[in-house]
């Protein structure tokens, strides 16, 4: 049927309807309106965890052909996928997570974030076996309390870089409320961040990239913009915190859909799904679709979401399945095998917000987008 699945750098034909669709130009457009509201600085597209579950193959290359200036993914692993996918563009590993031989590092052109003294070591080793410049971001711990060098220890750390011969082309750090706005800990985190990066100069580096703003700081925190942007979630689509919605105008990139597998008339008193625990409570049509808790439509979201069919919702009735789930489309006039059901996402003019599927799931919207399973192929919008 000509549709290419771009899971995990495969590809392969698809037989069952369930897909997540992702459009690219609405990538493109929400790079630009990052652009207007954070105008002069170079994005760094956050792309990791297969880019939030939109599919790293297909965002990567279309983010680049939009014109990112980086891209960030958490693991190396990730980093290679995308450059056997013929990325270019530069490529930052977040977590820094590779061992005493960083060679592929160099062989895929991955620039590393580093915190710990041994991944100076290595970097300065395995540069010098293949004769190329040892290069890193420094990442540090401003606040987060999670990942990096401690404010009191910079600067003996970047004398130690530059005792190697590391050279930190870029200072990082990470928010941990930035979606709370300007408030005295977010301040608190960029004095630290730029206090480390007076203290990086001092030591002789030269750091052209300086990044701490994620989506939320991009949009509302100007003094936080440093020299390159570092957003995720804006870029599939989505607001960082429900009151900023009105500051942007963005549009999500993924629909995640299945269909009608089988359609059944049960008398009113009927279970429906293991335990029984949902009882129809009126003559019902039900429809049976091909999604369940091992694609991350998860079981939790059970007896509190719906999907689309034919641009009307329809409660999803008893327990999620592994496979399988349950929707009453008795006030769906017309519900049939093979009608496409929207799990998230438009159909015509109804929606159902990832944030509907986050209250269900007692998550947020992030963990339900990466939760979408790898079984679930994504596909490029036709
Ligand atoms: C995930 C991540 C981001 C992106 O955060 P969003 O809230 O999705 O914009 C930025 N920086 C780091 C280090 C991250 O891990």
């Amino acid at each position: 049927m000509g549709l290419e699945s771009h899971s995990g750098g495969e590809v392969s034909p698809l037989v069952r309807p369930t897909r997540a669709v992702v459009d690219t130009e609405a990538l493109a457009e929400n790079l630009r309106e990052i652009r207007r509201v954070a105008p002069g600085r170079p994005v760094l597209g956050v792309v990791k965890a297969d880019a939030y579950g939109h599919g790293a193959t297909l965002v990567g290359p279309a983010l680049e052909a939009a014109g990112i200036d980086w891209l960030g993914v958490a693991l190396v692993e990730e980093g290679i996928e995308l450059r056997e996918r013929g990325v270019r563009v530069p490529v930052l590993v977040l977590d820094g997570a590779f061992g005493s031989d960083c060679s592929v590092l160099f062989e895929y052109e991955l620039t590393p974030v580093v915190y710990r003294l041994e991944q100076l070591d290595a970097l300065a080793a395995s540069a010098g076996r293949l004769g190329r410049r040892p290069r890193a971001h420094l990442k540090v711990d401003s606040g987060m309390g999670r990942l990096g060098v401690l404010p009191e220890d910079v600067p003996a750390f970047a004398r130690a870089a530059r005792e190697r011969g590391v050279e930190f082309e870029g200072v990082c750090s990470h928010f941990a409320n930035a979606d709370q706005g300007d408030e005295p800990s977010v301040r608190l985190q960029g004095e630290r961040f730029d206090a480390a990066v007076a203290q990086v100069r001092a030591a002789g580096h030269a750091p052209t990239w300086l990044h701490l703003a994620n989506s939320a700081a991009a949009l509302e925190l100007p003094w936080a913009h440093g020299t390159l942007l570092r957003p995720g979630l804006m870029l599939y689509g989505y607001v960082p915190a429900e009151r900023l919605r009105g500051r942007v105008s963005l549009r999500p990139a993924l629909r995640w859909i299945t269909e009608i597998l089988q359609v059944k008339r049960l008398p009113k008193g009927s279970p429906v799904s293991y335990g029984g625990r949902f009882v129809t409570s009126r003559p019902s049509v039900l429809a049976t679709l091909a999604v369940g808790y091992a694609d991350g439509y998860r079981r939790g979201f059970s007896g509190k979401v719906s999907v689309l069919v034919r641009g009307r919702r329809a409660p999803v009735v008893g327990v999620i399945t592994m496979d399988l789930c349950v929707a009453d489309v008795t006030d769906v006039p017309g519900a049939s095998v093979g009608d496409e059901v929207v799990l998230l996402g438009r159909q015509g003019g109804a929606e159902i917000p990832v944030g509907e599927l986050a209250r269900a799931g007692d998550t947020i919207d992030y963990e339900v987008l990466c939760g979408i399973s790898s079984r679930v192929p994504r596909v490029a919008a036709a």
